[in-house]
Formats: C-alpha cells, structure tokens, sequence
C-alpha cells in the first residue's frame, strides 16, 4: 500500500527557500542517526551541510575546501570517512557520472533513485520510481545477471534552464 500523498517536484524552484531545506536536511539526520543509535558527529554534521549548501553535486576536494574554513586540520580521509558514513546512512547519494554528492530529502525510507542532471546549470534532482527500478532488475535477472548496484543517471535540461532558453 502506498500513501497518495503528493510528491513535492523533483527540481526545486529558483526562488525557494532553501536555509529551509538544509534545516530540515539536518533534523531528519538527527533523527535517523538517533533512530539508528548512529553518532552524527559535529564533522559529519558539518560535510552534511556542506552537501547541501545548494542542490548541485559536489566533489570531494570542494568539500574539503570549504570544509577547511572550519576544520582546518581536515584531510581526505577526514573527508571521505564523512561521505561514507552519510552515504551508508543514505543522508547522501553519489552521483557516479560526475563523481560527486547530492543530499537525499527522504533518507528514512529505502529507494533506489535515478538521478536527472543538468547539463547547464549542473543542478541534480532524484526520483525513485520503483517501476523503472524493477524493468532494469527484471531485464538484468532476464539475462542471468545479478544486480549489485543500480545507477541510472539522466543528462539534459532542468525547468528553470529551459524556460531561461526559451526566454
Ligand atoms: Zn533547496
Ligand atoms: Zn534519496
Ligand atoms: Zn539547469
């Protein structure tokens, strides 16, 4: 049974609040990490919501520079243990195509998640339709393969970027 509640649009508006979705991002850590008896360290809080700082993936490196403003002594591994442990948490999803990370809005419930991308604006969004997850699982066992990891990554044009083009 699923709920009918409506999903909230992939893309974001341009003009949206986002202080608001980085709060929410950290309280719905709070209580997954809680929840998990997991320990969201000031670190990981803080590489959290560097993530967040917007919703364009970012690599590793520009985490760890702007972590640095605030941590200075961190190094890669300070900042790679971070990502591992907000990605074993699903907080983070890694976006393979560009070797960088995405925050998840909807970290307390399982899914597999297809990535859109933005060529232009590099802007990422998820949606996790289970029915394109179970064609690609079905295909795979169809050709007696066994499935580990699923990444489908889309690239074209957000919203915003193509209302900018027709402009
Ligand atoms: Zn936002
Ligand atoms: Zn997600
Ligand atoms: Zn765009």
């Amino acid at each position: 049974m699923r709920h009918a509640a409506k999903k909230a649009p992939p893309f974001k508006r341009t003009s949206h609040d986002h202080g608001h979705c980085v709060e929410d991002a950290l309280d719905r850590a709070e209580t997954l990490c809680d929840a998990q008896g997991a320990r969201l360290t000031d670190l990981r809080r803080a590489v959290l919501e560097l993530v967040w700082r917007g919703h364009e993936p970012i690599g590793a490196y520009a985490l760890l520079d702007a972590l640095r403003k605030t941590h200075p002594g961190a190094a890669p591994p300070t900042i790679y243990r971070a990502l591992e442990f907000l990605e074993a948490h699903g907080l983070i999803h890694r976006i393979e195509s560009l070797n960088a990370y995405i925050g998840c809005d909807h970290p307390e419930r399982p899914h597999v998640s297809q990535f859109l991308i933005c060529a232009k604006c590099s802007t990422a969004a998820e949606i996790d339709d289970p029915s394109v997850s179970r064609a690609l699982s079905k295909s795979a066992d169809g050709a007696g393969f066994a499935v580990t990891r699923q990444t489908v990554e889309l690239s074209g044009l957000c919203p915003t970027c193509q209302r900018e083009a027709r402009a």
